[in-house]
């Protein structure tokens, strides 16, 4: 099976900067699960994956216009701490720094932290990895058919992928 629209794709990936440094792995957990041609991931990565098969190995150099931007000076945002994903599990942890999922209308928005108050955080409401080109190294582990519930969703269900709980 090849990787077309509407297949969820599991792939394991390493994601590292222009100087080598590892920003991201997948290998510690689950393989990455998406659902392809739903824009569940980067259009470049998107693709490159495209017509690939379980085993394929392939590395993508993505620049911040392909990925999440330049960084903007100024973009501090202050959010009350009760909008930030999972924030009753996190709250007694945040700290200067920290890298938080704040939930938006338009889905989670990654961030760093910049300073705590008592109900609210300044963050950075930069991405974490923008500014930066993007070396992954990507290996298919997964391809299989969606599931009617998965194509209504426009995600990938199970370990790995969207998670409802
Ligand atoms: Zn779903």
């Amino acid at each position: 099976m090849q990787i077309s629209a509407d297949k969820v794709v599991g792939f394991h990936y390493n994601l590292t900067d222009v100087d080598g440094t590892l920003l991201e792995t997948s290998y510690d957990t689950d393989p990455t699960l998406y659902l392809h041609g739903h824009k569940n991931i980067l259009p470049a990565l998107e693709d490159h994956l495209e017509g690939k098969s379980v085993g394929d190995k392939i590395k993508i150099t993505v620049t911040p216009e392909q990925a999440y931007g330049e960084r903007k000076e100024g973009a501090v945002q202050r959010i009350p701490i009760k909008h930030l994903h999972n924030h009753s599990a996190i709250k007694n942890k945040l700290k200067p720094g920290s890298r938080v999922s704040v939930n938006t209308q338009n889905g989670p928005w990654e961030a760093v932290v910049l300073k705590v108050g008592k109900f609210n955080v300044d963050i950075d409401s930069n991405h974490p990895l923008a500014g930066k080109t993007l070396n992954f190294d990507i290996e298919v582990s997964s391809i299989r058919e969606a599931t009617a519930e998965e194509l209504a969703h426009g995600h990938a269900h199970g370990a790995g992928g969207h998670n409802h709980s």
